[in-house]
């Protein structure tokens, strides 16, 4: 394991679950795998070990003017609620961000010693949502410090979907892995475990194949059905001729690419995906190009996490998605 890492992939493809397993992989006492029986495991399940730190998104009145320890308290209150919840939590909301105060309370942790076993991990899910304030300058950078010389003793994961909203200061100083969607049997399975069951229903072919291999979008509800709509207009522009393109182009909003619109780019990437797996199935000619097509959502997505005019987004994506050839 790397000192600082940081894990990228699309919004619900389960990039901090991976997180808290490779956690617990660390704190785990017998093996380099997680054992699930030692108290090192058990703790980490149950999100109590006192050397796993997770920071992600929380609403700002949670935290303002906090301590750094009334600030790591919370973190610990909210972390315990998720584990509760079944480990099972939807998707950040627009109004939750990263605060001055958590990254001062992530760093204060950083410094102590681990409390159980030999090493301290640190997550900071969502990465991309930390907040520039006032003030904010000496914590960010003494995470930067962090980031670039981590402590013998202290691993640090990171987590975004959006990689292009990080700084490059933080990006240049972590290793990059890139989380893949999952199988669509590997997700059937998923579905069909007790506690998600429970907490989601019964899930029909059609819904678990929007998901696209992020088991995330299925606890989204609603958002990500709209996101899936929006995605599909946008198949259908390409199967259509200029003006419906151009119609496409004019029903963007002028402003706020990141949220919604994100959303829907993670939709198409799903679907085209899905594609892709089929096209290297067959051995199509059209795999190729649906690789390509990847690149150009990739690229639309760094445009949109730099608050780029969402119309101006949608009429370059199309226009690259129908030189590729991607209209069937
Ligand atoms: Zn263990």
């Amino acid at each position: 394991m790397p000192g600082s890492l940081l894990l990228h992939g699309r919004r619900g493809v389960g990039k901090q679950r991976l997180a808290l397993w490779l956690a617990q992989s660390q704190l785990c006492s017998s093996t380099s795998t997680p054992c699930g029986a030692c108290q090192g495991c058990r703790y980490a399940t149950e999100l109590t070990h006192p050397d796993l730190y997770w920071f992600f998104p929380v609403p700002r009145a949670e935290v303002s003017d906090c301590s750094p320890e009334e600030a790591l308290a919370y973190m610990r209150g909210v972390m315990r609620d998720r584990a509760k919840d079944g480990g099972l939590w939807g998707p950040t909301s627009g109004s939750e961000g990263i605060f001055v105060e958590m990254i001062r309370a992530l760093v204060r942790a950083a410094a102590s010693t681990p409390a159980m076993g030999r090493r301290k991990i640190m997550i900071l899910g969502d990465a991309d949502r930390m907040i520039a304030q006032e003030g904010s300058d000496q914590a960010a950078n003494a995470l930067l410090k962090l980031l670039e010389e981590p402590l013998p003793d202290t691993t640090l994961i990171l987590t975004t979907s959006e990689p292009g909203a990080l700084l490059p200061t933080i990006r240049s100083r972590v290793v990059s892995v890139r989380v893949a969607p999952l199988a669509p049997e590997e997700l059937r399975q998923w579905t069909e475990a007790d506690d998600v069951r429970a907490k989601i229903g019964r899930i029909d072919q059609t819904i678990l194949e929007r998901a696209s291999g992020a088991p995330g979008a299925l606890l989204a509800g609603t958002s990500h059905d709209t996101a899936a709509a929006h995605a599909s207009l946008w198949l259908k522009a390409l199967r259509g001729d200029t003006s419906d393109r151009f119609i496409a182009v004019l029903s963007e909003k002028p402003a706020g690419a990141r949220g919604a619109f994100s959303d829907a780019l993670d939709a198409l990437e799903g679907m085209l995906h899905e594609r892709l797996r089929a096209a290297v199935d067959d051995a199509s000619p059209h795999a190729a190009s649906l690789t390509r097509a990847q690149d150009a959502i990739e690229g639309a997505r760094e445009r949109a996490s730099h608050n780029v005019n969402p119309a101006l987004i949608t009429a370059e994506l199309l226009r690259e998605l129908r030189l590729l050839g991607v209209n069937a």
